[in-house]
């Protein structure tokens, strides 16, 4: 017997359709990048949207064409996205932090026949544009008083979309055909792309607006400064529209100073980044004393958020630390660090022990951590294995059929993450499966000494790679980058560390550095840092080798 309830595809058009009539004056405010904080509503989002959709068919573009984008987070690239989508278009966000031949790989992967751009980012497609062959048209995000001198075949966005009346309906699409593209910015390899799906976009966005997850509400100004560009904004450009929860974007500044003065002038209740961005705004609120009175929550992820920077964000500003971990492939996110009532009562250290975990996934992702036979390893809080994940904003594959053998018969997703889950579902990663530390046969956890060393007054940031051992295959080195004007000593780093891990954790050694390398979504550059230490002669290791 089937069910008779209606079909409602879903569709991304129908978010900004909704936040729209349901939210019209709600506002999204933008650092645009000419300068002035420009402000504008889910309304007029949604008929420039509309504009967007009309104006990119007149010009000949069609269902399933892709469309990049190289901007930061403004109302303009939020209507662009939205355009792009209800026309039947893929909005493919491309990181400006790329080399510019890796951006050229993948547009000419994606076979990108138009592109979106700030004007931050025109001398970098100046560069990009004559090795991508299917590229024919380039919408400048400014109007005609701001235009550069180019030879590129640039229009200026407001002008072009002008032209339009918004007399439009968005297209009448299938729920699973694709909304939008992101490439991985794996360390090694060729990057893969990632391909959304309407449903998926909407699912994920229903999954990261539940009160246990993001808990985003129409009441929230949210200030997304994880950019569009970076894991699909960790879904917000969609999740903030489901709810109508006010919008405040930070176009190109991301420094403490700047992102400080969105946060207070427009009462921002909830923001998201990567511990990078937090670490900028924590140290300039020291500098200069100020508070966050507003702010109520911080979702931090990309890389593992220190016990430190919550700790902090707690006791000296009163703001709640929600940890979570995504990927790319995840729409993306995986697991959120909302307390479950087994741990809702627990404060002080005992609390930011559980806060320094992941969290756990939501309804809509399923996980597990497997060994190297695949077989299911125990949920105890200590037992490591790769990571797998599945569920409907989960991908299935890779654009072009690349990566297969991380994807398996009944669906798993294998993340290449080394985690451990605890009694309760909190999983915690230890590592990338390619960057944790075996030793003697067992594995040790580079994120977990780097979380403790920066947990030192006197660590900005550090890294901890394997180096080789005669005995015990690989020992941990930690590389460290002391902050300004701080001298603290090697001995004084592991005095700091000793007693809080087991023995056989310890780093052989420490080595001073100026500076750590990342990668174009801020992680720390193990494959690099690796290189760099690849002649490095342990002290250990004669007597360790004896
Ligand atoms: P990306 O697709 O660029 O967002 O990268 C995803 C990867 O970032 C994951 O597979 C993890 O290795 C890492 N990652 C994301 N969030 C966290 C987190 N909270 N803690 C540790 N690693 C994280």
């Amino acid at each position: 017997m089937q069910g008779l309830m209606q079909e409602w595809p879903l569709l991304c058009s129908k978010i900004i359709d909704y936040a729209a009539r349901q939210h019209p004056r709600r506002e999204i405010v933008s650092r645009s990048i000419e300068g002035p904080i420009v402000r504008t509503t889910y309304a007029e989002a949604r008929s420039r949207a509309l504009k967007v959709a009309q104006r990119l068919e007149r010009d000949g573009y069609r269902r399933g064409d892709r469309i990049g984008t190289l901007a930061w987070n403004t109302a303009r690239h939020l209507e662009a996205w939205y355009g792009i989508m209800g026309m039947g278009g893929v909005y493919h966000t491309l990181n400006p932090r790329l080399f510019p031949d890796q951006i050229a790989w993948i547009m000419n992967h994606a076979e990108d026949k138009c592109l979106f751009v700030d004007l931050t980012f025109v001398p970098l497609v100046e560069k990009i544009a004559p090795k991508v062959p299917s590229l024919n048209k380039v919408i400048i995000l400014t109007d005609a008083a701001h235009m550069p001198d180019t030879k590129l075949p640039a229009v200026p966005y407001e002008e072009w979309l002008a032209e339009a009346d918004g007399d439009y309906e968005w297209v009448d699409l299938d729920e699973h055909e694709a909304a939008g593209m992101c490439y991985t910015s794996g360390t090694t390899g060729d990057p893969k792309g990632v391909v959304y799906s309407h449903r998926s976009n909407v699912l994920h966005a229903l999954i990261a607006v539940q009160p246990d997850a993001m808990g985003l509400s129409s009441r929230d100004t949210i200030l997304p400064v994880v950019p569009m560009f970076h894991a699909n904004a960790w879904g917000l450009a969609q999740s903030a529209p489901m709810v109508g929860a006010k919008m405040v974007m930070p176009g190109a500044k991301m420094d403490g100073a700047s992102i400080y003065e969105l946060l207070d002038t427009e009462k921002a209740t909830c923001s998201g980044a990567v511990p990078t961005v937090w670490l900028m705004l924590l140290q300039y609120l020291e500098e200069t004393g100020k508070k966050l009175p507003y702010l109520k929550k911080v979702v931090i992820g990309g890389s593992a958020c220190p016990r430190a920077m919550t700790r902090k964000f707690r006791d000296d500003y009163d703001v709640d630390v929600i940890h979570a971990w995504g990927m790319t492939e995840m729409s993306p996110l995986g697991t959120l660090g909302t307390m479950k009532p087994e741990y809702a009562s627990l404060t002080g250290e005992d609390q930011l022990d559980i806060k320094v975990k992941q969290g756990y996934p939501p309804f809509g992702v399923e996980m597990k951590v497997t060994d190297d036979e695949d077989l299911e390893r125990p949920w105890d809080g200590k037992t490591f294995g790769r990571l797998k994940v599945r569920g409907p904003a989960v991908s299935r594959a890779y654009y072009g059929g690349a990566g297969k053998e991380q994807f398996d018969e009944a669906g798993w997703f294998d993340t290449g993450d080394v985690a451990h889950i605890d009694q309760y579902g909190y999983m915690q990663i230890t590592d990338r499966a390619k960057d944790v530390i075996k030793s003697g046969g067992e594995w040790i956890s580079t994120i977990d000494l780097e979380n403790l060393a920066v947990g030192h007054p006197d660590v900005a940031e550090a890294a901890v790679i394997g180096v080789r051992h005669a005995r015990w295959d690989e020992r941990p080195l930690l590389v460290v980058v002391r902050k300004a004007g701080r001298n603290p000593s090697k001995a004084e780093i592991l005095g700091f560390m000793e007693g809080k891990i087991a023995k056989w954790w310890m780093p052989d050694d420490v080595v001073f550095v100026d500076d750590i390398p990342h990668t174009a979504t801020g992680k720390i550059q193990k494959t690099t840092l690796r290189d760099r230490f690849k002649d490095y002669q342990l002290p250990t290791e004669e007597a360790g080798a004896a």
